[in-house]
């Protein structure tokens, strides 16, 4: 089986040609490349679930080495052969299984790329295989295993490729959970709060009792854990609000077909400062993030959406309107105090006044399109 021997990323030019950028028809090719690539993986991933016997099958493996021979489970690249051999159209297997005839599903897919998502796909299903059976073996009824087609999905970073399509720009924040908004054609089309409905003070009240009564026990003890109910009920809540905030972010996707779902890099922050609870509590909200992240991706994926990690940078300080330097306010008791965490944003050139968290989403909007201050980076030479 022969291996990729070197990849060459290309880095796109989002400018229009007479700039420089990239030629138009080249995008759509990979736009229509990731998709037929997405179709084929579906087609393999269900051909192989599909006959779970084979992909399992324990074989005699004759050690290279020694010369040993013992039983293990079928080699990657025989699986690959056996299920060619199944699905496509040869000289030698003039007919494929009526059901699973990848020729005439893909016609002219080329040779290497049918090979590449055959042995993605296999690793994937078999996992997931082995996820189910320790599942059953565990007795459990809650937690099946999903059936793994969003992992390994493709994440575009910034500046390797452009889309001129419709998309959702989401801000992940505390209290105001996500902030959804839709642009197309650089106009905001729509745009959606999800509040996290008290979670996070909730969360808090628990939280400042776990941290008394591991401040009465004296030292946590190493390796055992205390408040064990009250944590499973954090973290469950924490699951569940996950799970609807990021149905709520697909549902959006969903009016929109071919849309790009775009998300900012999560910052990687420590929580430091403020009492024990307050920390706790705002690792807690962390991983909330990183979780509605991951299944908002996930959920888009099995609907044939992109997301897409653009540069986080200033979305929350600059205007989303005129791009320059703004600030973040209050109002307590009806005077405005300037707040860095407020909830309310203002611009001293445009005099532009909005809700902050929307104006950080209309910004990850200008980070994808690079606009305003998210201009790609001069490279320095030498
Ligand atoms: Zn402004």
């Amino acid at each position: 089986m022969g291996q990729t021997a070197r990849t060459t990323k290309l880095l796109l030019d989002l400018s229009t040609q007479d700039q420089g950028g990239t030629n138009p028809g080249k995008r759509s090719h990979l736009t229509a490349t990731v998709i037929i690539l997405d179709a084929a993986r579906r087609f393999y991933l269900a051909f192989f679930l599909a006959h779970p016997d084979k992909l399992m099958e324990r074989v005699e493996v004759i050690s290279k080495k020694t010369g040993e021979v013992r039983a293990g489970v079928i080699s990657a690249d025989n699986l690959l052969t056996w299920a060619e051999c199944q699905t496509v159209e040869t000289a030698d297997h003039p007919t494929p299984l009526p059901d699973w005839n990848f020729s005439r599903a893909f016609p002219d897919l080329p040779n290497r790329y049918r090979r590449s998502v055959i042995k993605d796909v296999i690793g994937k299903a078999r996992g997931y295989l082995t996820s189910v059976t320790k599942w059953h073996a565990s007795g459990k009824k809650k937690r099946k295993p999903g059936i793994p087609t969003a992992s390994n999905h493709p994440t575009l970073y910034a500046g390797t490729f452009a889309l001129e399509l419709d998309e959702l720009a989401v801000d992940l924040n505390v209290k105001q959970l996500a902030v959804i908004t839709v642009r197309q054609h650089g106009m905001i089309k729509e745009t959606r709060f999800v509040s996290d409905h008290g979670l996070d003070h909730h969360r808090f009240e628990h939280l400042k009792r776990v941290a008394k009564k591991q401040w009465q026990a004296g030292k946590a003890v190493k390796g055992e854990h205390s408040n064990q109910q009250l944590w499973a009920h954090v973290r469950r809540q924490n699951r569940d609000c996950a799970h609807q905030t990021a149905r709520a972010i697909v549902e959006v996707c969903e009016k929109y077909p071919g849309c790009v779902l775009v998300f900012e890099r999560l910052r990687k922050i420590k929580p430091s400062g403020g009492s024990k609870s307050r920390r706790l509590n705002r690792k807690q909200a962390n991983q909330l993030r990183g979780k509605i992240n991951q299944l908002a991706k996930e959920k888009a994926y099995t609907l044939g959406v992109v997301s897409v990690e653009v540069n986080p940078h200033g979305t929350s300080q600059y205007c989303a309107r005129c791009g320059r330097l703004g600030v973040r306010f209050t109002y307590q008791a009806g005077q405005r105090v300037t707040d860095r965490g407020g909830r309310l944003f203002s611009c001293p050139s445009c005099h532009y006044e909005c809700h902050a968290d929307f104006n950080a989403s209309v910004n990850v909007h200008h980070s994808f399109f690079r606009e305003f201050h998210w201009q790609p980076r001069e490279l320095k030479s030498g």
